[in-house]
């Protein structure tokens, strides 16, 4: 099933047999993955940005938002509490906040490296190959860079002065690196149809990921399409399911966007083939600032009762809350 042609990813796009489709995304999971669901734990360390995508409440024109950066010290207190919580992975995420360079990203995962056996994600936007290369070197073992959209005119559109071509180059620079690399896209942009959705999940196929994240859009009042409707869920749903079943290797997460919309879409999610979720460790005081779209972050817990909701819903849904590491299948058997 998983040689799926654009006419069928369409069809079930379009609601076809969910049934029969969820069924065989969980298949696949459980065949590669068995009941292990992985944690990983992402901070938030930013929420400056020097662009202006048009969906995202962290863009450089939303003047509303009250913007913070955390110092070293601050992000090391939440990788302490990964440690603490057996969490393997820490994912380090940004706005496109070039403040934080070269060196300090370096030291950073140097530091990490020195205190915890963990697996470092950085998810810190577009930047030069020279960088990547360094933190690469440096100790940092996967990449998550999300294209959101394969149409090139909605790309353009939705991300102002950027090009999709230079989004895809990063992502081979990456692949040449070594890196795990993970991908992603966004269901229910304004302007993106069926069509333009069943080549996007052809295009993320294509480039062979180990990673592969998707939420539904959700306005944000402090942007341009604030008056847009968001992306529905089971259209989301559908696509994790999609995802599994034409890249059965790669991690899938079920993502916070999705809970956002609905309490029990997490659950939905990892039922149809999603095999990791991603807490917020970011320091509370702030968390609710990384404010990418409404309802972001918005348990607001402390870091404890955050994970241990997380393996609730794991549990609730009928899988294994993992501690491994869990690296990226694909390079093993693909
Ligand atoms: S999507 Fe990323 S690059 Fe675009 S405005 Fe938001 S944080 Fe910045």
């Amino acid at each position: 099933m998983n040689m799926m042609n654009l006419k069928e990813i369409k069809e079930f796009l379009s609601g076809k047999d969910d049934n029969t489709l969820f069924h065989e995304a969980d298949k696949v999971r459980l065949q590669i993955f068995g009941k292990d669901v992985y944690i990983r734990g992402i901070i938030e360390f930013s929420n400056m940005c020097r662009e202006d995508c048009l969906y995202c409440g962290l863009r450089k024109s939303n003047r509303k938002l009250k913007r913070y950066q955390l110092t070293m010290e601050e992000i090391l207190e939440g990788v302490e509490l990964a440690g603490m919580n057996n969490i393997k992975t820490i994912v380090l995420q940004s706005g496109d906040d070039l403040s934080y360079n070269k060196e300090f990203i370096g030291k950073l995962i140097e530091e990490i490296k020195k205190r915890l056996d963990v697996v470092i994600t950085l998810s810190l936007g577009e930047r030069t190959y020279d960088e990547y290369a360094y933190w690469r070197e440096k100790g940092a073992e996967r990449y998550l860079l999300k294209i959101e959209t394969f149409d090139e005119e909605l790309y353009k559109k939705m991300r102002p002065g950027k090009k999709l071509e230079d989004r895809l180059q990063r992502l081979e620079w990456l692949k040449e690196l070594d890196y795990e690399v993970g991908s992603g896209i966004i269901v229910g942009l304004p302007g993106q149809d069926l069509d333009s959705l069943t080549n996007d999940l052809r295009r993320l196929a294509e480039l062979d990921l180990d990673m592969i994240a998707t939420g539904p859009f959700i306005p944000h009042p402090e942007t341009p399409l604030r008056d847009y409707p968001h992306g529905d869920v089971n259209l989301s749903i559908r696509v994790i399911a999609l995802l599994r079943i034409m890249n059965p290797y790669s991690n899938i997460p079920a993502t916070s966007a999705l809970a956002s919309l609905h309490s029990d879409a997490r659950e939905k999610g990892l039922k149809a083939g999603a095999n990791v979720i991603m807490p917020s460790l970011t320091p509370k005081r702030v968390r609710l600032l990384y404010n990418i779209y409404p309802g972001k972050n918005e348990s607001c817990q402390c870091v404890i009762d955050e994970i241990n909701y997380i393996k609730g819903i794991i549990e609730k849904a009928g899988y294994i809350p993992s501690d491994s590491k869990g690296y990226s299948p694909r390079r093993l058997y693909a």
